[in-house]
């Protein structure tokens, strides 16, 4: 362990110790005399790179600074640091309020279709808790989180690569299917396929994407 507890202070030579302490590792640092020794358990190593990689991962998908440190736990120097590192202009990110609104994903049968299919990818990668309520979608930023969420998207955007849905709403959306409040997943009464629902939108029978049987095909 000390080889990668080294590693690490070679890579970000400012950092301390402490700025190493993760609430789920056991870093400590033991001082000696004139010397500190680094303890760092493989797991504080892993998360601590993992929290960098992900911040790189959400400014790359176009996610504002505020969401990305949030998610990853970075602090707003550490993912200036990091952006300035690898080549990331934090100014180019998105500006303004993170988007609130689920009536965006209402606007068409495209985008209300797209929304489905993404709230599907992140189930069927586990990028959603099991539980929903509103307890459920504050506890839902972390790593873990993240990355599934990130894997979710980056399938999403493979399968719909004309997409117009933004990393940022991407967010909304899986906290708004978390929290259960305003929108949800359902399944489509005529096609079985998914479907969003949201509690005060119009017309959601169906998905809105098959056609009805009609009465000459019935
Ligand atoms: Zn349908």
């Amino acid at each position: 362990m000390e080889g990668a507890a080294q590693e690490v202070q070679r890579e970000f030579p400012r950092l301390g110790p402490r700025k190493l302490k993760d609430e789920n590792t056991a870093t400590r640092a033991i001082v000696s005399g004139d010397r500190m020794e680094i303890h760092v358990t493989d797991d504080a190593i892993g998360r601590y790179f993992r929290r960098y990689q992900l911040g790189l991962r959400f400014v790359a998908h176009g996610a504002k600074a505020k969401t990305t440190c949030e998610w990853t736990g970075l602090t707003s120097d550490q993912l200036l640091t990091l952006c300035k590192r690898w080549g990331f202009d934090l100014m180019k990110t998105p500006r303004g309020p993170a988007p609130s609104s689920f009536h965006d994903f209402f606007d068409s049968k495209k985008r209300r279709a797209e929304a489905a299919l993404f709230v599907s990818f992140c189930r069927t990668l586990g990028a959603l808790p099991a539980r929903t309520g509103k307890d459920a979608a504050v506890r839902l930023p972390c790593i873990e989180n993240g990355e599934r969420l990130c894997e979710a998207f980056e399938a999403f955007r493979e399968w719909a690569p004309t997409s117009t849905l933004t990393f940022e709403h991407a967010i909304l959306l899986a906290r708004g299917v978390v929290q259960a409040e305003l929108i949800t997943l359902a399944q489509c009464p005529n096609c079985d396929g998914a479907m969003l629902v949201g509690r005060i939108e119009r017309n959601q029978e169906t998905c809105g994407l098959c056609r009805l049987p009609t009465a000459a095909s019935s």
